[in-house]
């Protein structure tokens, strides 16, 4: 529909219908993705990183970005992406340093360094 943004086209396009229901953590424990991110040497712990494994094998990671920055979700990993990290991004966007679609591409490639820090495999998201 012409003039949408790409933030409304994800959130309100057909593909954004049921991307709950595709989710790698539809079935996995809430609690690995609220627990503490690091421990006290700064690592990241083994729950958190149980979660961040769902993430970056999830077919609607995008999805869940565009939805945890818009919405936003304050607390928690979603979309392989920490609460630190998402508030640091929204607070650009807010600022009207970055457009909401940048804002979600930022949060993407910021999912993606950590991912690959921990040498986690991507897969492709819608
Ligand atoms: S990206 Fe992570 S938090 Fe989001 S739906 Fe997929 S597994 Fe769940």
């Amino acid at each position: 529909m012409a003039g949408r943004s790409a933030v409304d086209r994800i959130l309100k396009g057909p593909i954004l219908d049921g991307w709950h229901d595709r989710a790698a953590c539809a079935n996995k424990p809430t609690s690995w993705f609220y627990a503490d991110i690091k421990d006290d040497n700064n690592q990241i712990t083994p729950i958190a990183r149980k979660a961040l494994v769902q993430c970056f094998a999830c077919p609607v990671r995008r999805h869940c970005l565009t939805h945890a920055i818009t919405y936003p979700e304050r607390w928690g990993i979603w979309g392989g992406v920490t609460e630190h990290q998402r508030r640091r991004i929204r607070s650009a966007m807010l600022a009207g340093d970055i457009t909401p679609a940048q804002a979600i591409e930022a949060a993407v490639d910021v999912g993606n360094e950590t991912g690959d820090k921990l040498g986690l495999r991507r897969r492709r998201t819608a």
